[in-house]
């Protein structure tokens, strides 16, 4: 039987080792040597916001704040991502959540462990910020589990999947406000029943793939930290940078 070129095409795409950018073969077929990846995407480091990881332009000094967590502390103790999201990195994110595409978690998790190592270091667990269970059977795989995985993999902290558990099945977030966000989410998160021992006066990192308004990790956070965790720190792949839009 012949196979139609479309299947093969799309073999093609899923298989290893091709950029993740350009889909073009990789001679040492390696994503840490695709150059072409590294000139594409924009990372992120210091300086940035002491407290949501905010990326500034110039050095402010030891622990500033972006003029959000000035007006409005965040719940979380602090956010660190590791590349900014924007039309070309946007793909990286596609192909991974929505295709399906898992070759590049170990390139992700090693610029995760880059942009967290501050956050990481003395860190009790990681938890992925779970998704809904119907959410979780459409898509088959919660992305945020895959990269705390990926990340555990390569330093020496252990991941938790059974901590926390999300109860509202809240409308996909894309468009909204700050705001609007932070009432979706707001409760959408619980601490598994005699499952609060295991976090009480821990450090915690929260694993997600984008921080869009920080609204899912704050309600996250909240959670974790009514439940008694001493510290709630949050670790991404990618972050949305825009103008900021301060909550009053
Ligand atoms: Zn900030």
């Amino acid at each position: 039987m012949k196979v139609p070129t479309s299947v093969i095409q799309v073999l093609d795409m899923v298989l290893p080792p091709h950029s993740l950018i350009t889909g073009k073969v990789l001679l040492k077929g390696d994503h840490e040597a695709d150059t072409e990846l590294w000139q594409s995407l924009k990372f992120i480091d210091a300086p940035c916001c002491d407290a949501c990881g905010f990326p500034f332009e110039f050095e402010q000094g030891e622990a500033a704040l972006c003029l959000r967590c000035h007006a409005y502390a965040p719940a979380f103790d602090r956010a660190r991502s590791a590349i900014t999201y924007d039309e070309v990195s946007r793909k990286l994110i596609l192909d991974f959540k929505h295709g399906g595409r898992t070759d590049g978690l170990k390139f992700f998790a090693a610029q995760m462990v880059r942009a967290g190592r501050d956050i990481l270091e003395g860190a009790d667990f990681l938890i992925p910020v779970p998704l809904h269970r119907a959410r979780l059977r459409m898509r088959r795989f919660n992305q945020a589990a895959l990269l705390a995985r990926a990340i555990a993999q390569q330093i020496d902290i252990p991941y938790q999947t059974e901590i926390l558990v999300r109860g509202k099945n809240t409308p996909t977030q894309g468009g909204q406000s700050f705001l609007g966000r932070r009432r979706n989410v707001s409760g959408a998160f619980n601490v598994r029943a005699g499952r609060q021992a295991n976090i009480k006066d821990r450090h915690v990192v929260l694993i997600d793939d984008v921080y869009t308004t920080g609204a899912t990790l704050t309600a996250c956070a909240k959670t974790m930290k009514r439940a008694g965790a001493a510290r709630v720190d949050a670790l991404t792949l990618m972050r949305v940078v825009r103008p900021q839009e301060v909550a009053k």
